[in-house]
């Protein structure tokens, strides 16, 4: 029995590692992003509006783009996104500023212990895997009473909340935020496993700690995946076939009711969220051979 059982592990192991091996070799295929081509022809470095620093492609200071918008898509988010993050992380490395430059009415950055306001915690939740956290899809689930019996139901084609917290610094760092009390009233919400494909090297972190970008991504992929579906290219994402079934299944149950709804499954609403992230994990791998890339050597669990 425990030889079995060692023989499965070994052969999960196996199967995860070949897994990964194949989404390295790319990672952005199944997504929507669109090409960045045109950000090669940007030469040399510009000057910010607001803080006159040198800067490529955007300010990470003053959190505002050098370049014309014609460079950059712009997307439109359907929750509000507030990034706290802390003073000592440094601002050139973080992929924070990316939703703040592609998504600019949806996303706000703030710097620890500043702090967005929260006015309606019943509709705002903080990304962060506390003990108490749920999944998004529990988000979906309301409890009713009918004539005093609690059933549960799933809430469909709407957004259950209107605000997501994120906290965009190191492991360590973010576990000194998550201190504050202004956080502890917040529902925390814990996302699917997904692999990083983040190339700075975060001591002891492993592959699943997610870049701020991929966070963002991902939890944005889920919330519109629970609310209306998701085209089943698109499921491969979570990066687990059970998963993949289970969302089918759902958008079966969900279509049978309204075939109309279907125009409204994610397909790649926000993938171009990743727009500068794609641009960037592109370049650095034209310059360094994947393999030799410290980040990708990371344990996977
Ligand atoms: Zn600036």
């Amino acid at each position: 029995m425990a030889k079995s059982n060692v023989l499965g592990n070994a052969k999960e192991q196996s199967d995860l590692e070949k897994k990964q091996e194949s989404i390295d070799r790319a990672p952005f295929r199944h997504l929507k992003i669109t090409d960045a081509g045109i950000l090669d022809t940007i030469e040399g470095r510009e000057t910010c509006k607001r803080c006159y620093r040198s800067r490529k492609f955007f300010c990470y200071s003053c959190y505002l783009p050098v370049i014309n918008e014609k460079y950059f898509p712009r997307i439109k988010l359907p929750i509000k996104i507030d990034i706290i993050k802390h003073a000592r992380e440094i601002d050139g490395k973080s992929t924070a500023i990316h939703a703040t430059i592609l998504a600019p009415e949806d996303v706000r950055i703030f710097t620890y212990p500043d702090f967005p306001e929260i006015s309606d915690k019943e509709k705002t939740i903080l990304i962060f895997p506390s003990s108490t956290a749920v999944t998004v899809e529990s988000l979906f689930m309301k409890e009713v009473k009918v004539n005093d019996e609690i059933i549960v139901n799933q809430v469909r084609d709407t957004f259950p909340i209107k605000r997501a917290i994120f906290i965009d610094s190191t492991w360590h760092q973010t576990k000194a935020i998550y201190k504050d009390q202004r956080l502890r009233d917040l529902q925390c919400v814990i996302l699917k496993s997904r692999i990083s494909q983040f190339w700075r090297h975060q001591k002891k972190s492993p592959r699943w700690y997610l870049a701020t970008i991929e966070a963002i991504h991902q939890f944005l992929v889920e919330l519109h995946a629970c609310a209306f579906g998701i085209l089943p290219e698109y499921a491969n994402l979570n990066n687990s076939e059970e998963e993949t079934l289970n969302v089918e299944n759902s958008i079966n149950d969900h279509d049978t009711n309204e075939v109309s709804k279907l125009d409204q499954r994610y397909k790649g609403q926000y993938d171009d969220l990743l727009y500068f992230f794609k641009y960037m994990y592109d370049k650095i791998h034209t310059m360094y051979d994947h393999d030799q890339l410290w980040a990708y050597k990371r344990p996977l669990m």
